[in-house]
């Protein structure tokens, strides 16, 4: 069983700022205790003042040169950002009101293999896909035949690999509760095109998803509910709700939103979501599912992190910044100092927050 190494004394020292519906909000987090500082925070994304802009992102790993690894970040007004392990955007594609992104490695066509992105694109209803350029990570328009979901509005997207014959498929869903898991093929002309495989519905509004390419699943985040994990298969009927994932859990305020898995060896490792009416993250096994405890992300040189959406986690070693790993959430209120900022994405080393917890999370070497 594991233990918080420190117990928290609810000694909460937040700067409070009202807010239209009259609740309050933290929008700077300043806690001792389960905490961790940001090492690096990206510049702010392009909106209009005050906007709920930033969204998703997804960690691209370059295996050649892991310190040239990249973070796509979504902008729900404008398109999809790549970002340096510096934080510093080195390319936008204005594409649209991109509102989550995935990505994966390595799909083939005969004797070509490009890793790419997949977004919900929230303009036109449809999937926005990139294919990701080996050497500087990026992105590149690769859609053949659009693929427009038959959902009321996309909403939440991520990949899966399947272990068994590793096939590429990509789900989505939408706010009133459809799920689609389309079959991705890669064509001579670097176009990437999709098949609808399976469709399933959910009670009320997910978003956050991620898949599980060795232990062949999917998670699902039921904002008001909790986790679900389904058979990532396309006849796999697995279906169970994640225990402690909901309201019988203190730790967790909802909207549960972004989700993330960190890959230990075989089956360790841990399923990341974001309890976003807290700001906090709350950490369960991979394995079974077992809950072991939150983290935060507080102010340090960087502004803390509030009010999150999306999140990714990766347990590679991506050179001197970031040499066991890396944590990435997105910040619903950016600060410097006491100026408000649009918002963006903060960058975390994977072992300050593997050490907050006792005995300490897996860190991969
Ligand atoms: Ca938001
Ligand atoms: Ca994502
Ligand atoms: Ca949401
Ligand atoms: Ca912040
Ligand atoms: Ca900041």
């Amino acid at each position: 069983m594991m233990i918080r190494k420190i117990s928290l004394g609810g000694l909460i020292v937040g700067l409070l700022f009202a807010c239209d519906n009259n609740s309050k909000k933290i929008e700077q987090t300043d806690e001792k205790g389960l905490f961790v500082n940001a090492l690096i925070e990206t510049k702010p994304v392009q909106s209009s003042k005050d906007q709920d802009a930033a969204d998703d992102p997804a960690i691209w790993v370059n295996r050649e040169s892991p310190s040239e690894s990249k973070i796509i970040g979504t902008n729900k007004k404008a398109g999809l950002a790549v970002y340096n392990l510096k934080g510093e955007r080195i390319q936008f594609l204005p594409v649209g009101n991109v509102n989550n992104v995935d990505i994966r490695y390595d799909l083939s066509f005969k004797d070509t293999v490009v890793d790419y992105a997949v977004a919900s694109n929230r303009s036109g209803n449809f999937v926005t896909i990139c294919t990701i350029e080996s050497g500087s990570g990026m992105l590149e328009n690769a859609i053949g035949d659009t693929i427009f979901p038959e959902i009321t509005e996309v909403y939440g997207i991520c990949l899966y690999v399947s272990p068994k014959d590793n096939k590429h498929y990509m789900f989505i869903n939408g706010k009133e509760g459809e799920v689609e898991q389309y079959l991705l093929t890669l064509n001579g002309q670097f176009q990437i095109n999709g098949e609808k495989v399976r469709a399933f519905q959910i009670n009320s509004q997910p978003e956050g998803m991620v898949a599980d390419d060795s232990l062949g699943l999917l998670y699902i985040g039921e904002e008001n509910k909790g986790i679900w994990k389904y058979g990532a298969e396309p006849d796999d009927q697995h279906k169970s709700f994640i225990k402690q994932s909901g309201a019988s859990n203190s730790d967790i305020e909802f909207d549960i939103e972004g989700i993330t898995l960190y890959y230990g060896q075989e089956e360790s490792g841990y399923l990341i979501a974001s309890s976003q009416g807290n700001n906090r993250f709350v950490v369960f096994t991979r394995k079974d599912n077992k809950y072991l405890g939150y983290f935060g992300i507080a102010k340090g040189d960087i502004d803390g992190v509030e009010e999150t959406d999306g999140i990714d986690v990766c347990h590679l070693a991506l050179g001197d910044l970031f040499p066991k790993g890396i944590f990435v959430a997105q910040d619903g209120f950016n600060y410097d100092g006491e100026d408000k900022k649009n918002q963006n994405f903060k960058f975390v080393p994977w072992q300050n927050i593997a050490h907050l917890f006792d005995p300490a999370l897996i860190i991969n070497d």
